[in-house]
């Protein structure tokens, strides 16, 4: 559940949880509120009211959870990739980074591990809509779905969308969102 963005120690993005687990970890206190739900919800007890957290900010490391499957977001398919244009080899600042579909969207491609790779906006310019064999175009390699128990993918910021309350932390979450088939 991501009901509410859990930054560390250091004000950095960490992970997301329930609201219910953030309220039990205000309650132990061992985090604080940095921002409520903006559309107003209270949450009511017989001893206290406060309302929803969606920003909390806790003082102690994070207890990461086995996960099935690596979060299918922009960041880890660039992890995946090296950070390298996959046609052409270039190495990517995260500025330069763009998404291509192998199998264009307009021939029934669709936005998956396999069919999706980091590409640089040239290679993705010249590609345009067209196949592989259409355009004379190469893949360095194959994608594949990567293994979750591999650490180097990023495994706790992942969210269905970016919420209102965490618009300060929108540039760094847009990678972390997880992209629709
Ligand atoms: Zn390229």
């Amino acid at each position: 559940m991501s009901d509410c963005l859990v930054l560390d120690a250091n004000w950095q993005p960490k992970s997301f949880c329930s609201w219910q687990n953030a309220v039990k970890l205000i309650w132990e206190g061992r985090a604080q509120v940095v921002k409520e739900d903006e559309g107003g919800r209270i949450l009511h007890s017989p001893s206290f009211e406060i309302g929803l957290p969606r920003v909390i900010v806790v003082k102690n490391a994070w207890v990461r959870r086995k996960r099935q499957s690596v979060p299918f977001s922009r960041r880890n398919i660039a992890i995946r990739d090296h950070s390298e244009c996959q046609y052409c080899g270039h190495v990517l600042q995260t500025s330069e980074y763009t998404l291509d579909h192998v199998v264009p969207r307009s021939k029934g491609g669709v936005s998956s591990w396999l069919n999706l790779v980091l590409a640089c906006v040239r290679c993705n310019k010249r590609k345009n809509n067209e196949t592989l064999k259409e355009s004379g175009m190469r893949l360095l390699k194959v994608p594949v779905e990567p293994k979750p128990d591999d650490p180097k993918y990023n495994f706790k910021l992942h969210i269905k969308h970016v919420r209102n309350e965490w618009k300060d932390y929108a540039a760094y979450l847009y990678w972390n969102v997880e992209l629709e088939a």
